[in-house]
């Protein structure tokens, strides 16, 4: 034999006792959580022994009846959940729950804020799983036997949820896994036949699998368990049941399950589709975002079934990135048993599923934002960000999600993102044809830009762009409902039917009488500039800088460089503004070496305002200093 016999003992990461002591105190008035979680990984090992077992029938052990065995012992105040799943061996058990190297724990430590109501509201959204056993159990001796492996190869950890665990080698002729749980002094509840049946019903009534426990009986005014067994749960697969026999309360559990996620959903689709491709479909929109949204490592997207077997965990193939918050399962009436990931990527008939679920779900959205706009709203602070990235990568449905975005906006000058584009649309000005936006790499940089002056004064709404996905999504949505998307710092500004012909006129006017001072402007700042012009976007600052049609912003630059990657560095383009004094004053200085400091302070600022970096800071403030110098 090649492992230990001994029993050893390891230490839990260093995180384990923190959060264990803070999962104890804040989850303990819903302690009865703990029998969900333990079921539910029961469940999860039936359903991976079933897949293994497709192409591994031997692995069966000639038992292929798989089900979930619950007793207590009233004497030795135990507690046992018992499956006869895959099982673990020793590897996995340290793997899987002798760390808590879950994705996300430092961050969700970090989150954390010593107040215990707020902390406690966040465990719940970390997801608690096995460990929340402690919740009611001072020990617990988790035995398990890889299925396939021989009865010597089981497994024995123990821990009292502290610092560390045992574990060591025992002989588990049963394959699977049996969890016991040795309840804390003082607390009977879950000594009772009666109170883990009720317990079991309400979380665990959609598990697929059997939950069996043995009748009991009243003895000399004790209750005792007989040899007979009964089946505790409803143990049909919810997602194959009918709508209208389903109860909320079953679709939220069933959510938990699924998701591993503590907080009820905030909405589901359920669908059974016929036609070419026949499958049920069973969606969920969670409240909050997970911590590892993200993660690239992340998992538990959608469950893929055939048959009500289960095939995979997170089959990414179902859903696109923009979507990829979205819980369930999809359970296909015609895909082959044996589809393996590499089939799903080439498969026409998952195209098909997926472009399904994604109307589904793009449905849902929308009834949401039409009928619950609160909820929506939520919905949008949790996940707008990832549902930006929907018109760069679905093409197919760019005008749908389009219609689900959400933006802060001139309008109310909030950072709160409110604004549809159909709203936009609607408050419109008279003659006005793009959709004005700005991108800055804040929300307080966007809101003050200079570029803003001309819009706020003709009180024309521009949208204020200031997430990281922000640029690459108005580099994929260039239009909606027929109406262009404009950013205002490209381009020459050409407001056209919103500037009357006097308005135009004095335009003219100005740039005639700047020409000679434009020109030495440029002459002065050489290459740093494209072009430099007089402007009429601007009625408080004297300057500011415009980016080429065709040109990657100076926002998206910035990003991209700041990120690491490749961004060709392209000249801007500098405005004047003819009404500022300091442009006028410009006009008249006859000092070669002074004129050359102010079209440089000039430049800067404009600079400095939209967010960007001073190449030679340094020079700047010499520059500034000397000018102010003169002033005093
Ligand atoms: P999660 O279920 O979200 O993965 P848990 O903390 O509940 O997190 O479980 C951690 C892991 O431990 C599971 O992913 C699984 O690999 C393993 N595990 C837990 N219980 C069992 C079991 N009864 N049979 C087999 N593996 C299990
Ligand atoms: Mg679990």
């Amino acid at each position: 034999m090649t492992e230990t016999v001994q029993k050893e003992t390891l230490g839990f990461q260093t995180e384990v006792k923190q959060l264990l002591q803070l999962m104890i105190h804040s989850l303990y008035s819903n302690k009865e959580i703990f029998l969900r979680e333990l079921i539910s990984n029961a469940s999860d090992a039936a359903d991976k022994l079933r897949f293994e077992a497709l192409s591994d029938a031997a692995l069966f052990e000639n038992d292929s009846e798989l089900k979930i065995h619950v007793a207590f012992d009233k004497d030795a105040r135990t507690l046992t959940i018992s499956d006869n799943g895959i099982g673990m061996n020793r590897q996995e058990v340290i793997d899987n729950i002798g760390t808590i190297a879950k994705s996300g724990t430092r961050e969700f430590f970090s989150q954390l804020s010593g107040d215990q109501k707020k902390d406690a509201a966040l465990i719940g959204q970390f997801g608690v799983g096995f460990y929340s056993a402690f919740i009611v159990a001072d020990k617990v001796t988790l035995t398990t036997r890889r299925a396939g492996l021989t009865a010597e190869h089981g497994v024995r950890w123990e821990s009292a949820g502290e610092g560390d665990f045992t574990l060591e080698m025992v002989e588990k002729p049963v394959r699977g896994t049996e969890v016991v749980l040795h309840l804390r002094e003082g607390d009977d509840e879950f000594l009772s036949d009666w109170k883990i049946k009720t317990t079991l019903r309400k979380y665990s009534d959609h598990i697929t699998l059997p939950i069996v426990m043995n009748k009991s009986e009243w003895k000399d005014g004790a209750e005792v368990p007989t040899v007979e067994v009964e089946t505790v749960n409803k143990a049909s697969a919810l997602w194959a049941r009918a709508k209208s026999d389903i109860s909320e309360e079953e679709y939220q559990e069933f959510y938990k399950h699924v998701s591993h996620d503590f907080e009820k959903p905030l909405a589901w689709s359920h669908n059974r589709m016929e036609g070419k491709q026949e499958y049920i479909s069973l969606l969920y929109v969670p409240s909050r975002a997970p911590f590892d949204l993200y993660d690239r490592e992340r998992r538990h997207g959608i469950k893929l079934y055939v048959r009500r077997v289960f095939i995979m965990d997170d089959a990414e193939q179902l859903m696109p990135q923009y979507l990829r918050f979205v819980r369930g399962v999809i359970d296909s009436s015609d895909l082959p048993l044996n589809v393996s990931r590499e089939i799903l990527q080439h498969s026409k008939d998952i195209d098909a599923i997926k472009a399904g679920s994604v109307k589904k779900v793009l449905g849902l959205l929308e009834d949401l934002a039409e009928n619950e706009p609160e909820k929506y709203a939520g919905f949008w602070k949790e996940f707008g960000r990832v549902l930006k990235e929907g018109p760069g990568e679905d093409f197919a449905n760019k005008d749908k999600i389009a219609g689900l975005l959400r933006f802060a906006s001139t309008l109310n000058d909030s950072q709160e993102q409110t604004v549809s584009l159909k709203d936009y649309i609607a408050r419109m000005k008279d003659g006005q044809e793009p959709i004005y936006y700005i991108t800055a790499e804040t929300f307080a940089a966007a809101q003050h830009s200079p570029h803003l002056e001309i819009f706020r004064k003709k009180g024309i709404e521009v949208l204020l762009l200031s997430d990281r996905v922000d640029e690459w999504l108005v580099s994929g949505l260039t239009e909606f409902e027929g109406n262009k998307l404009q950013s205002v710092t490209k381009g020459d500004l050409d407001l056209g039917k919103l500037e009357d012909e006097a308005e135009k006129e004095e335009q003219k006017k100005a740039e005639d009488a700047f020409k000679s001072l434009v020109e030495r402007i440029k002459e002065t700042l050489g290459d740093k500039v494209k072009e430099v012009r007089v402007t009429h976007r601007l009625t408080d600052s004297p300057a500011c800088l415009v980016t080429g049609d065709q040109d990657m912003s100076a926002n998206l630059e910035r990003l991209l460089k700041a990120a690491g990657q490749n961004a060709p560095t392209t000249r801007p383009v500098l405005e004047i503004n003819p009404q500022h004094g300091l442009v006028t004053r410009l006009n008249g200085e006859s000092d070669d070496a002074r004129f050359a400091d102010w079209a440089s302070l000039l430049f800067d600022q404009a600079l400095l305002a939209e967010g960007g970096q001073l190449e030679d800071p340094a020079s700047f403030v010499r520059r500034l200093n000397g000018l102010l110098a003169q002033l005093a």
